[in-house]
């Protein structure tokens, strides 16, 4: 016989989030998620779904119609991007310089296509050099990079010219901004970026659950003219534009929670301002690494590069990176990361991201790691 589980009523620890996503929620944002659900038909919810909209372009910079949250977490809308865009026989261009490139390229290759790289090592953006380089010996029909890479706290620069080289090739773009979106400048249209993808999680400071993606015209034009059908059924933009485009028909039921909080999260982005709040990162996350720096550390990505909203402090010799992390979220409450793939137990991950970019988290983080450091 399966008994009866005797689980307590749920009770989180109350963490302060300063790793690499989630960041901590706004209050509203939460005060958001508890009012009543409607139908994800109900006519006051198509009026909520054009308004997310409207707040998604204001954020991502675009005019684009087929801009839409996505019901998944980050890795939804990439997929969606990638596996909609990239038909079997297409040639897929990635980086190699960072974790996420390779999840890039693992669904390309899911979705058929071939995969070819452009390499830079981890810790530096791509070069455009390499990148047109890489343009002329594969000729790709997209090109993938991450803006904000998560892994190793590396700004992508130059995106215009990284654009204006896929397009003199007749490639489409595609862009991860997962870390970078509401928090670090990042202008879809002026940029010329052909689609862009992030998560609710990191600089928006949103539960996950439904993640912005936008495309232009040229890459919806690609997406609906596709001689075969993506693999994935649920993350098919073709079959999502009855349900995000003028018929609003059902296709799957839309995650109504996750999407009452994204509206609020964005209202929050347009309450404050977009330049105002990448100007407010900047400057809060100047102070965490002037911070950091005082205290005689280091910052693995060099200053041209610099992530704000993700800050990579080297590793001292001789420091256990994963007891210091242990001790913080023990003695604090607070989180963050240790290194993945090639910077494991080389660097902390300390993020900086929408409601947990404030001074008072700053100061926190500041008393807590030098507690942990002594
Ligand atoms: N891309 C980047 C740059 C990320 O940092 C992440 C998550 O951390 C993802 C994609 C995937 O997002 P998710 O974990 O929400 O699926």
């Amino acid at each position: 016989m399966v008994e009866k589980p005797d689980v307590g009523e749920l009770a989180p620890p109350n963490r302060t989030l300063m790793g690499p996503g989630p960041s901590d929620v706004h209050p509203r944002v939460l005060r958001a998620m508890s009012t009543p659900l409607v139908g994800h038909l109900d006519p006051s919810f198509i009026d909520i779904m054009n308004e997310v909209q409207e707040l998604l372009r204001y954020t991502f910079r675009t005019d684009n119609q087929w801009t839409i949250p996505v019901s998944g977490t980050g890795s939804a809308s990439m997929e969606a991007a990638v596996g909609n865009l990239v038909e079997p026989g297409d040639t897929m261009l990635v980086p190699t310089n960072g974790y996420f490139g390779d999840r890039m390229a693992s669904m390309a290759e899911r979705a058929g296509g071939e995969v070819v790289t452009v390499d830079a090592p981890w810790g530096e953006p791509l070069d455009p050099v390499a990148v047109e380089t890489a343009f002329d010996e594969y000729s790709p029909d997209v090109f993938g990079f991450v803006h904000a890479e998560t892994s190793t706290g590396v700004l992508q620069p130059s995106v215009p010219e990284l654009t204006s080289i896929a397009h003199e090739n007749d490639a489409l773009v595609v862009a991860d901004t997962v870390t970078s979106l509401g928090g670090v400048e990042f202008r879809a249209d002026e940029w010329d970026v052909d689609v862009a993808y992030s998560g609710p999680q990191k600089c928006l400071s949103c539960p996950p659950g439904a993640s912005p993606l936008t495309l232009n015209d040229a890459a919806m034009d690609k997406v609906l003219s596709r001689e075969t059908q993506p693999r994935s059924w649920y993350l098919d933009l073709s079959l999502l534009e009855g349900y995000w485009g003028e018929e609003r028909a059902y296709h799957h039921t839309a995650p109504i929670t996750n999407v009452y909080a994204l509206r609020e999260a964005l209202r929050l982005v347009a309450e404050e301002g977009i330049e105002e709040r990448w100007a407010r990162h900047r400057s809060i996350a100047s102070a965490l690494k002037a911070g950091v720096e005082s205290m005689g550390l280091e910052m693995n990505a060099p200053e041209e590069y610099w992530l704000p909203s993700l800050n990579t402090v080297r590793v001292p010799d001789g420091v256990d990176d994963g007891a210091v992390i242990e001790y913080l979220l023990e003695e604090y409450d607070l989180e963050i990361a240790s290194g993945l793939g090639a910077l494991a137990g080389d660097i902390w991950r300390i993020g900086c991201m929408g409601h947990s970019a404030r001074a008072k988290n700053v100061s926190y983080l500041m008393t807590a790691l030098g507690d942990a450091l002594t």
